[in-house]
């Protein structure tokens, strides 16, 4: 059902987009209907990587979206690349999350590494090794992932991570296991957040090292099954690192910049939300374009459409207004919205899906049909670290009652 003359999802001129804006997004969901759509079924029903998809991204300049121009890449912003994931997600939810742990690596480490306190050494240091990474991507065409996910309380930033990082002679050894790790076998690089730790030391989230440890070094393995419910082609399963060599070179942010990112630069965390706004508008847009085919004349149906049409556009203004204020120090009222707009984004991509499959029936449930598989990937948004459903309603829910450092002591 992709069709390449489905209008975008944030219209330019209604939404304010610039003119590159808006033709960066348009070529992005130009490859995804055209190339992306016909390949999605195969990729969710054998549980495979889509990597025709990432040689595509790779032609097209797509794995450097966001890496500045000065380096080889396309220099798109955090609110670009958002609205272009969007766009990939209406088409293959897997390319779209998959593609987002690559191009966050290279957002994180560029322009948000860009707005934090560094000493000048530091900075240069970083902007030195970050060069290496982005010169991998442009020239080698190299992906990285984001495998953080630990299945315990790290992720969310409860206690630091268990993936231990220990100094040695020109890096780090790295030891530990990385769950739901999205390209696993299929990255070349593995953006790991591990807790930097010297023999004497205690374990401190202060001390998280983010380390680019190459697929294929020595102690590296992919272990375990992958056949979930939904997200079928990301392809994560669990990451192995047993007494890996990472150099200093590794470091794709300086040590303790993931720590002041994660409290200046919350934002950071929302790129999961893309994804997900783009597989609400394809249950939405599959609806319509299912009824009006011979089915739309009845008022039920019609009443659902518009209930779907409603949380859309409500999802969509909320969202739209989050990821265009993200920036590094955002106020009480920004990391709020963020919040909400993360919860929001999540819970109504599989409200819509389900009740597509209510008012388009029995028929559109079919596996023919891509309806089934944006239900049963909607359904993994609220699941993903840091800002799952609950963490989000806590975090608002705390945040509106009590200012920052309050108690009721
Ligand atoms: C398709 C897919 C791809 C993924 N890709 C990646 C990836 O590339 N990299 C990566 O790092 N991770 C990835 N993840 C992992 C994901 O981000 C979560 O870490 C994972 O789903 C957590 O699974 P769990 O079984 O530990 O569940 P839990 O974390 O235990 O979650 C179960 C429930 O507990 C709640 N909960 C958990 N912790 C808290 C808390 N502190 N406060 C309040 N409520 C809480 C959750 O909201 C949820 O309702 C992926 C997950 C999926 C499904």
């Amino acid at each position: 059902m992709a069709d390449v003359t489905d209008a975008p999802i944030f219209d330019p001129i209604a939404f304010r987009l610039d003119g590159e804006q808006a033709d960066l997004i348009a070529r992005v969901r130009q490859l995804a209907a055209e190339r992306f759509a016909p390949r999605a079924a195969q990729h969710d029903r054998e549980a495979s990587f889509p990597t025709e998809n990432y040689r595509d991204l790779r032609a097209a300049g797509l794995l450097a979206i966001c890496i500045p121009r000065a380096h080889g890449g396309l220099g798109a912003d955090y609110r670009t690349y958002a609205l272009a994931a969007a766009e990939i997600a209406r088409y293959c939810g897997a390319t779209a999350l998959t593609w987002n742990m690559h191009v966050g690596s290279t957002l994180w480490a560029g322009a948000l590494a860009d707005d934090l306190d560094m000493d000048a050494s530091t900075r240069a240091e970083h902007a030195r090794r970050r060069a290496l990474h982005f010169r991998r991507i442009v020239a080698d065409g190299a992906i990285y992932a984001q495998p953080f996910s630990e299945g315990n309380a790290s992720a969310v930033g409860s206690i630091p991570f268990g993936t231990v990082a220990t100094p040695v002679d020109g890096g780090w050894r790295v030891t530990g296991r990385k769950v739901f790790a999205s390209l696993s076998g299929h990255a070349a690089y593995y953006g790991v957040l591990c807790t930097e730790v010297a023999a004497d030391a205690r374990a401190s989230r202060r001390n998280t090292a983010y380390l680019a440890i190459p697929a294929n070094a020595a102690g590296v393995s992919v272990t375990g099954e992958w056949d979930p419910l939904g997200m079928r082609g990301t392809v994560s399963r669990t990451l192995e690192f047993a007494n890996v060599f990472a150099e200093h070179d590794a470091a794709l942010m300086p040590r303790g910049l993931y720590f002041q990112s994660a409290l200046r630069w919350p934002h950071m965390f929302l790129l999961l939300t893309p994804t997900y706004l783009g597989l609400a508008q394809a249950a939405y847009d599959f609806t319509v374009s299912y009824l009006r085919r011979g089915r739309r004349g009845s008022v039920v149906k019609q009443l659902v459409v518009a209930e779907m049409r409603i949380k859309l556009e409500q999802t969509k203004a909320l969202w739209f207004q989050a990821i265009s204020e993200a920036h590094v120090d955002p106020t009480p009222e920004q990391r709020l919205r963020a919040y909400a707009a993360q919860f929001t984004t999540m819970e109504t991509a599989n409200d819509l899906a389900r009740l597509a499959i209510r008012t388009c029936g029995g028929h559109s449930m079919l596996r023919s049909l891509p309806l089934e598989r944006i239900y049963r990937d909607s359904r993994c948004g609220s699941l993903m670290a840091p800002w799952t459903a609950e963490v989000c309603l806590e975090r608002i829910g705390h945040g509106a009652l009590y200012n920052e450092g309050e108690t009721d002591t």
